[in-house]
């Protein structure tokens, strides 16, 4: 049976509660009045159930479908300007014991290369993204607890927060390993990760089932559960996802917003962000095999109903997706985006993209300073900031600056920032000139006078050579 607030996977993501929510969405997606009535309540920008969100999603009038598209630009134009954050994936180790099928890391895949980074290949690969103007990393591994055990994910942690290269520095460690325990999750706070991130691949249990068909992650109950340890270690910003194109596509989104409600209802705050990546093909993976993929009209559709649904969930977007679909979709909902991403183990080093030991193939090729120019001439301010964590503001304090809307006095003049120790010390002349004309004119978008002074101070004093202010 239903039931938000159990802490069984089974209960809180509950099958037959999946399936009413679909067919009351058919029932209803094209019922003007109960659109209507939905989104009336979606522009309190308070969020939506799983089934109101599912009625959005399932809407099949256009006219309605526009005003989703427009409500979800405008909560995002409200709660996240025009700032969007930049992050690099750092894969750590690609040996795993897992039999994911739409993962070319599966342990029977004999062909591709296996790789493990050493502490000092990692400080290399640190260096390249620092160089690169990085500031925030997700780390990536394959589950392998013999070669891969807890301590050598803190390990890394501390090497990369230890590196001091010039001006760079990693201020933010997410970390993206398997489903673990308790104590572990203890440990990795202790490590002072960002977010802990860990995507369900799939919320339907039979075909979670068949597409894990061995290793640890088989067990959809401990998968599914995860979160819920997680922030019982005493991490609270969690992120979750799933990926497209394996499932139904309806069902993914009721799963995901029955378990970002589960976590609110049991922990007090539900997701610090949701990614939305899409099945690519890898060695050993053809994404044709899969048909549940979907249009790039229907991922636009999903951001705009996940904006609405979870207001106050940051949204991520990575090099997955091609620089077109990117375009599409910022505006809908996305506040991060991945840049220069390689998915190799020490692909940062290599001079040519490896493809040896890559987990799928990228799409955005382009370099950090690309990205950031190409964001900047769409209107967006390119951000590296990291502020919140390192000021304790995480879990339900960062939602309560969140949902007074304060959270803008910091996000917009952070992001200009940031900006501005980019344009000194990574740009290429062209992006320094775009950047540095939109900041003058992104100094006049401060409301706040003294904000505003101080932010103009700062820029002067990034420009002299002093670095890491934060608001
Ligand atoms: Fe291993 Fe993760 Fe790939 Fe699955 S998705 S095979 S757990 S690396
Ligand atoms: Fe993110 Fe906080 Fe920085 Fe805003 S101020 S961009 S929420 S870290």
């Amino acid at each position: 049976m239903y039931d938000i607030k159990s802490p069984k996977a089974e209960e809180f993501i509950n099958h037959a509660e999946v399936m009413e929510s679909l067919a009351y969405a058919d029932k209803y997606k094209s019922d003007v009045g109960m659109i209507d009535s939905i989104l009336e309540k979606a522009r309190e920008r308070k969020g939506l159930t799983h089934r109101e969100g599912s009625v959005l999603l399932a809407c099949d009038i256009p006219e309605k479908n526009e005003e989703i598209f427009a409500l979800a630009h405008q909560i995002k134009l409200d709660l996240y300007g025009n700032r969007i954050v930049l992050f690099a994936p750092l894969y750590l180790s690609n040996y795993c014991i897992n039999g994911c099928v739409y993962c070319p890391y599966h342990v029977s895949n004999k062909h591709i290369g296996r790789k493990q980074l050493s502490q000092e290949e990692i400080k290399r690969e640190v260096i390249a993204l620092q160089d690169m103007g990085h500031k925030r990393l997700a780390l990536e591994t394959g589950e392998d607890p013999v070669r891969c055990p807890l301590s050598y994910v803190l390990d890394s942690i501390k090497t990369i927060y230890s590196i001091k290269h010039k001006n760079g520095a990693i201020r933010r460690v997410n970390v993206n390993i398997a489903a673990t325990t308790v104590e572990e999750y203890q440990q990795l706070k202790a490590a002072g990760i960002g977010t802990y991130i860990l995507f369900q691949e799939t919320y339907h249990r039979e075909s979670y089932e068949k597409l894990h068909p061995y290793g640890p992650k088989h067990n959809y109950k401990w998968h599914t559960e995860a979160m819920d340890r997680a922030m019982q270690g005493g991490i609270d910003d969690v992120g979750m996802g799933v990926l497209f194109g394996l499932e139904l596509y309806r069902y993914e989104y009721a799963g995901l917003l029955m378990h970002a409600e589960h976590l609110e209802a049991t922990m007090g705050v539900g997701p610090h962000t949701i990614s939305v990546p899409r099945i690519r093909r890898a060695d050993d993976v053809d994404p044709d095999v899969f048909d549940n993929g979907i249009s790039d009209e229907i991922f636009a559709k999903i951001i705009a109903c996940i904006r609405i649904a979870v207001p106050y969930t940051g949204m991520i977007l990575s090099t997955r997706e091609y620089v077109k679909t990117r375009e599409k979709v910022l505006p809908l909902g996305i506040s991060q985006v991945s840049g220069a991403s390689r998915t190799s183990v020490g692909g940062y080093t290599s001079k040519d993209r490896p493809s040896d030991t890559t987990q799928f193939d990228v799409s955005d090729k382009r370099t950090l300073d690309e990205v950031i120019k190409w964001l900047i001439d769409l209107g967006y301010v390119p951000s590296f900031c990291t502020a919140c964590y390192r000021a304790g503001r995480t879990g339900d304090r960062f939602m309560s600056l969140c949902k007074s809307g304060d959270i803008q006095n910091c996000c917009h003049p952070n992001a200009m920032i940031t900006l501005k120790e980019f344009l000194v010390d990574y740009a290429s002349e062209e992006t320094k000139k775009v950047g540095n004309a939109l900041l003058q004119k992104e100094l006049l978008n401060i409301p706040q006078e003294r904000i505003r002074s101080m932010t103009k101070q700062y820029l002067a004093d990034i420009e002299k050579g002093q670095r890491d202010f934060r608001f």
